[in-house]
């Protein structure tokens, strides 16, 4: 665990979205809930086997990444790529929606008030992160999405982007995320220092995030 950081070493502070700013995994579980019930209705695993395989592809593009990656990302075998963006916008973006804020990290509100008094706040996502954020009830000076870089994490273009924009350098940047393998290696890439959700603290509320400005 992390116990103390400088807040004033940082002008810009960058959240990673999923697991982040929100329980991802309790998320899941209400949304593969509704997914069967959704299954058994029309009696076929189509939506599922889809989305599961979508949500593969992904992860092995963030390994290896592609030209025309927005395009990429939904060609799955078997599929018309046009069901498979449909799917996803529905069952990945659409629906979780009013879901979001009853799944909101604790202490995330205060702390986002407290950091845009000094600090450049910023969201980069692999999803597109306006509509989930309104839905936190949050908001944030930037935001970039994979989509905008046509790159997923942890290639750091979305990292270098939102500096770029802030007029920040890396050694005054803080990327905050969850998983290291993807925001810790994105922000390694990028000569920005990292706090990882579930490594380096657990709670928004933690003494760590006390002294923000
Ligand atoms: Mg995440």
């Amino acid at each position: 665990m992390t116990r103390s950081l400088i807040w004033d070493e940082f002008d810009l502070v960058v959240f990673d979205m999923d697991g982040t700013l929100y329980d991802q995994s309790r998320l899941q579980r209400h949304m593969m809930a509704a997914l069967a019930r959704d299954a058994l209705r029309r009696r076929s695993l189509c939506t599922i086997r889809t989305l599961s395989a979508f949500r593969k592809q992904r992860e092995s593009m963030a390994d290896m990444p592609v030209e025309d990656f927005d395009a990429a990302q939904y060609r799955l075998p078997g599929r018309a790529p046009e069901q498979v963006r449909m799917m996803v916008a529905d069952w990945m973006e659409r629906r979780p929606l009013p879901l979001l804020r009853r799944y909101r990290a604790a202490g995330v509100g205060q702390l986002f008030e407290r950091l845009a008094r000094r600090h450049v706040v910023a969201i980069y996502s692999d999803y597109p992160p306006s509509e989930k954020l309104a839905a936190l009830g949050l908001s944030a000076a930037l935001t970039v999405g994979a989509n905008d870089v046509g790159r997923l994490k942890p290639d750091p273009s979305g990292l270098l982007l939102l500096m770029e924009r802030a007029h920040v350098a890396p050694a005054r940047t803080l990327m905050i995320g969850d998983r290291d393998d993807r925001d810790g290696e994105a922000a390694r890439r990028a000569g920005v220092r990292a706090l990882i959700r579930g490594r380096d603290f657990r709670h928004f509320d933690e003494p760590i995030f006390r002294h923000v400005a």
